[in-house]
């Protein structure tokens, strides 16, 4: 019987991963410029680390996550973002005594049991990093600059910035009873999703995605305008920050982030072009995370963008991908005394860091044309007896048909000096 790939989750074939690897290079170099280490962490953590570090009220953690008993009992669960792995491995490896702030990136699977559409699955993957340690306007600042130039360097068109703020516990105590209020007569004719967000996590009513939810939401007092002192100033900052350095944003009150550990700046990139799963990239400031989680108080702030949304934004912006690499050269032979010599040729050029293409497969030397041809080689050669004899092969410009009398054991140093 034949076995089909599990819902929600793909296979990145040839032709499609080359632009993922792109992004992934150009999203690593970039945040190496900006003084971020790589890092790694598992694939699954033990499920107190979510419930705790994302939160119980999310729809991450009560309908998301793939939670399972290991054969020791222990409920893992597979990881569905990476921050709150990045903030246990800070404790638990005592980062918090490296010089401050920790700049860390990562990328990463990530797992969720989604309703899956085009935009959403279950495996996807995610560039995210995170800054520990500093609770400056200026990490904030310097984070949506580094976002802003990495996306307008991969050319991507109608990417908007939008930023909020969502203030700390103190003046978010006061909004939510302020909300609940708002909202305690309207839950009726609101989804099931909004239902449960009303009692758990009254602020999530406003980034509903449903119309009818959208439509009641609408006139809903706004914690920007609820913000304390502080809040207000920080952010106020973050803007101002912004303007200085010339990077547009369009202050959305209604960005609220899914994750409970968020405090004042939340930002999310929303792409023109991606119909409802449209934002490309999120992120915010999570000043009480490292606390939570059992560390000592120490402020972060980071985003995650999910690459397969990138990369289809980079698509619908016209974006030129590089494509697969085409061989060099092809070295064809013919008879068993030339594919040993044609062999020695092609590993030595492969092992120079040349790519060459060598028949493996025992064809005719028609054949092997036809082979150089699909793999669309730059330059071909064929060795038969005579040319082992007489230390003489034709080279050939597959592309201007040009071809050139060179010796054999020229031929691996004409190539790798280009002087074919
Ligand atoms: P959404 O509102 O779309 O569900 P989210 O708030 O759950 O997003 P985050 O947890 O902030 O998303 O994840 C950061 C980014 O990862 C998102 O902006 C998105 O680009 C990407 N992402 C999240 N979930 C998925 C998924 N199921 N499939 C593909 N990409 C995803
Ligand atoms: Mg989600």
């Amino acid at each position: 019987m034949k076995i089909s790939i599990p819902k929600g989750t793909k296979d990145i074939l040839p032709g499609e991963i080359e632009k993922y690897k792109y992004v992934q290079t150009a999203f690593a170099d970039m945040l190496e410029n900006f003084g971020y280490s790589q890092i790694r962490f598992p694939v699954f953590e033990y499920t107190e680390l979510f419930q705790r570090g994302v939160g119980d009220t999310t729809d991450i953690v009560q309908k998301e996550m793939y939670t399972f008993n290991d054969k020791g009992g222990r409920s893992v669960t597979l990881r569905p973002e990476g921050t709150a792995s990045v903030v246990r491995s800070y404790i638990e490896n005592g980062m918090s005594s490296n010089t401050q702030p920790v700049k860390l990136y990562y990328d990463i699977t990530a797992y969720r049991y989604e309703n899956v559409q085009k935009g959403r699955y279950r495996e996807f993957n995610q560039l995210g990093a995170e800054i520990l340690g500093s609770d400056s306007c200026n990490a904030d600042v310097e984070v949506l600059f580094m976002l802003y130039s990495f996306f307008n360097g991969l050319g991507i068109q109608g990417l908007h910035l939008n930023i909020n703020s969502i203030g700390c516990k103190t003046c978010r105590a006061e909004y939510n009873s302020i909300l609940k209020e708002y909202f305690s007569d309207k839950t009726d004719n609101m989804c099931a999703d909004c239902k449960r967000r009303y009692i758990t996590n009254p602020m999530r009513l406003l980034d509903c995605k449903v119309d009818k939810c959208i439509e009641i939401a609408k006139d809903a007092p706004m914690l920007l305008d609820n913000l304390c002192d502080n809040c207000k100033e920080h952010f106020y900052n973050v803007t101002a920050g912004l303007d200085e350095i010339n990077i547009p944003y369009i202050i959305n009150k209604r960005i609220v982030r899914g994750l409970d550990y968020y405090v004042r700046t939340v930002f999310e990139f929303i792409a023109e072009g991606l119909g409802a799963q449209n934002t490309v990239c999120a992120g915010g400031r999570y000043d009480g995370l490292v606390e939570q989680l059992g560390g000592t108080d120490t402020p972060g702030i980071g985003f995650a963008m999910g690459l397969e949304r990138l990369v289809e934004t980079m698509k619908n912006s016209g974006f030129k991908f590089p494509t697969a690499k085409t061989p060099v050269i092809f070295i064809g032979y013919i008879g068993e005394k030339a594919f040993k010599v044609a062999r020695t040729i092609a590993n030595e050029l492969r092992l120079k860091g040349i790519y060459c293409e060598i028949d493996i497969n025992d064809r005719s030397l028609k054949a092997q044309l036809k082979f150089a041809d699909k793999k669309d080689a730059l330059y071909s050669v064929v060795l038969g007896d005579a040319e082992i004899d007489t230390n003489k092969a034709i080279i050939k410009n597959m592309k201007t048909q040009e071809t050139k009398e060179v010796s054999i054991d020229s031929i691996v140093r004409r190539v790798v000096e280009n002087i074919i």
